[in-house]
């Protein structure tokens, strides 16, 4: 399957709007395998979360997050505005109800790049979705990472690391488990999940399938 055949081919006949969730312990490289993915299928898009925390040098406001104070958090989670929220290292994050309907209007795919917490409230609420979760290779390998990519300090590393662990015991939970030995077969790997929850039997558009067979009520 190629490129085109994604942009052109499944759209037609495929409902749009599914939620993809993605989750993993920060150095697993999943803002590496997201970016990958949006660019290799054109109609998924990233919701963009809104989180409490300060941009790290090269994040953009509104691309990366949208960075607001804890009380605007809080004002928006009072007023219901968050599918899902979570505290993670001393800050909040959330996705935001109304950001995964306007991609879903648009007729896109939605991805969600969320810690486990967040993940848990989503399947509380039984939301179909398709869960990813992305694993180091190892624990130790995740320490280096952490140390290499040069962001945080010493403790902010023990911290992460504390909650990678608590977060790899709920990969269980998720649908599909990837583990990121090689960027290459980790981009395949997600590619291919997306790909063929599209083609799941229950994601046939029902119109299309009238439209041309002249067969109505599945799905
Ligand atoms: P970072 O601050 O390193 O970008 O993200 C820290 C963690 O917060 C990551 O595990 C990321 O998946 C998670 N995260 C980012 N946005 C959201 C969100 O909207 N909700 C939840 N629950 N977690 C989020």
């Amino acid at each position: 399957m190629n490129d085109s055949m994604i942009k052109n081919g499944l759209n037609e006949y495929v409902n749009k709007g599914r939620l993809y969730i993605l989750s993993a312990p920060s150095g697993a490289g999943k803002t590496t395998l997201c970016g990958e993915i949006l660019k290799t299928i054109p109609s998924l898009k990233e919701s963009v979360s809104f989180t409490t925390r300060s941009p790290r040098t090269g994040e953009h406001n509104n691309i990366d997050y949208t960075f607001v104070s804890v009380d605007e958090f809080k004002e928006a989670l009072a007023a219901g505005e968050f599918i899902e929220w979570a505290e993670v290292h001393g800050n909040y994050y959330g996705t935001s109800i109304k950001r995964i309907q306007e991609i879903q209007a648009d007729g896109g795919d939605v991805l969600l790049d969320i810690d486990t917490h967040g993940a848990r409230q989503i399947r509380a609420r039984h939301i179909d979705a398709t869960y990813i979760f992305i694993l180091p290779p190892s624990l130790e390998m995740l320490r280096e990472r952490l140390y290499k990519r040069n962001l945080d300090d010493e403790a902010t590393i023990t911290r992460r690391l504390n909650k990678a662990k608590d977060e790899i015991r709920e990969c269980m939970y998720y649908d599909y488990i990837i583990v990121n030995d090689n960027l290459h077969h980790a981009i395949d790997g997600l590619k291919s999940i997306i790909l063929s929850s599209r083609l799941k039997a229950d994601c046939l558009n029902a119109d299309w399938f009238e439209s041309k067979f002249g067969i109505f009520g599945v799905s």
